[in-house]
């Protein structure tokens, strides 16, 4: 099995792994300006994706220009989220060179998918593979390929914690190889209940002070894991932006999430927001916590929220994810104003930063590894892959991080 790395190779965003040129593993973009793309377009005989954020599903389309019709497979939470994302990435970028597909592509993508669900094994491209819950995302997948010889284990993001929205990954398959996400291998996550007990109190006690709280969460996953927590804490709630549909959508994969049930109340307690009348800007003087994308303050209806809220220091702005460096939401947090539409703004509402991360951390990686001990280990998926790589060597792991572009042979 000759494994090569289009992306996702020592960094984070487009990630694609191509399995003896035939089978494919995820096509991602990397957001940044102009956006990247994975360092080649292959043709293979069958796609497998591993879970629908961008970086791993936002290329999907291009798969499918010109004769190529190759089977895509995914969960069908995946594929729906890949939809939603493609259409949206047409919205943005459409007919520039920052899309490399078309409508034509996002259709026929509809037309070639093939889903799945968990341990439920099938073939693409001659290959046996097998979906685990990874427990990133709903529909997040760690990917079992088998040719017969070789068993590769492709992990995808992961978690190994529970999350409200999803139960941490538990699966762990035989494999004679294994790609290894290292998205946050110097890290050590507070525990999960701390963080939602302080970012809990801290809304709260806003509200209670006669403040409103903007809670910038990405569309996917981190938008209703905060919907849930707002219902579980009983805290006045609405969303807006992408997460709007990504919730309705989710409420209809209940054997996806860890609680459907927790999922539907949560959907009930928040109000969604039209945007019609005006409604945005009126919402803003509300005792209320307003959940809405971007996650890093770089579009969305935040865009109308944060000039709405940002003058009175009774206010807050609680970030609930990682915050790239280059983001209003990090230059809000470094230096307390950021440029939102354009415009340099200071703050004077507090903003606080709260780690609701929905991937493993240093320990969590070492206890996923510990599985995996006589396996080799290819580290991808992270800006310090090669230090991670050394620190399982150092414990005794074979472990390598490939490069960008270097194709690795698994005997
Ligand atoms: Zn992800």
């Amino acid at each position: 099995m000759d494994v090569q790395f289009l992306g996702g190779a020592g960094e984070i965003g487009r990630s694609a792994v191509l399995i003896d040129e035939s089978l494919l593993l995820d096509f991602g973009m990397l957001t940044d300006s102009p956006p990247q793309f994975p360092v080649r377009t292959p043709s293979p005989d069958a796609v497998v994706v591993s879970h629908g954020h961008l970086d791993h599903v936002g290329t999907i389309p291009a798969l499918v220009s010109g004769d190529a019709r190759p089977p895509i497979h995914w969960t069908p939470p995946t594929y729906e989220l890949a939809m939603t994302l493609a259409r949206d990435t047409l919205k943005l970028h459409g007919g520039t060179v920052n899309c490399p597909f078309t409508e034509t592509n996002v259709k026929r993508v509809t037309q070639v998918s093939e889903t799945h669900g968990y341990r439920d094994s099938f073939e693409a491209a001659g290959y046996e593979v097998t979906f685990y819950n990874a427990g990133h995302i709903p529909g997040s997948a760690h990917v079992l390929v088998d040719d017969g010889d070789t068993r590769l284990l492709y992990t995808g993001d992961f978690h190994t914690d529970d999350q409200r929205l999803v139960s941490g990954t538990t699966a762990r398959p035989d494999a004679d190889a294994i790609i290894c996400e290292s998205t946050y291998s110097d890290v050590d996550h507070e525990p999960r209940d701390t963080v939602e007990e302080r970012f809990v109190e801290s809304v709260e006690t806003t509200l209670w002070e006669g403040g409103t709280v903007v809670v910038p969460a990405f569309a996917i996953g981190r938008t209703q894991e905060m919907l849930l927590v707002c219902e579980a804490h009983d805290i006045p709630c609405y969303v807006d932006g992408m997460g709007k549909q990504v919730t309705e959508m989710l409420g209809q994969y209940p054997e996806f999430v860890r609680d459907a049930d927790a999922l539907q109340r949560a959907k009930s307690h928040a109000r969604f927001v039209t945007g019609k009348d005006g409604q945005r800007k009126r919402i803003t003087d509300q005792k209320a916590a307003i959940v809405t994308t971007s996650g890093m303050l770089s579009g969305g209806p935040a865009m109308t929220y944060i000039p709405e809220i940002r003058g009175n220091p009774m206010n807050k702005i609680t970030m609930t994810g990682y915050q790239v460096e280059g983001t209003p939401g990090r230059d809000l947090l470094e230096t307390g104003s950021a440029e939102i539409d354009g415009r340099i703004m200071p703050v004077s509402a507090r903003v606080e930063q709260y780690d609701f991360s929905a991937h493993a951390d240093r320990d969590g990686l070492l206890a996923y590894l510990d599985s995996y001990r006589d396996t080799p280990v290819l580290v991808n998926h992270g800006d310090r892959c090669e230090a991670f790589a050394a620190t399982l060597r150092e414990d005794g792991y074979d472990a390598t991080a490939p490069e960008l572009g270097a194709t690795v042979a698994l005997r």
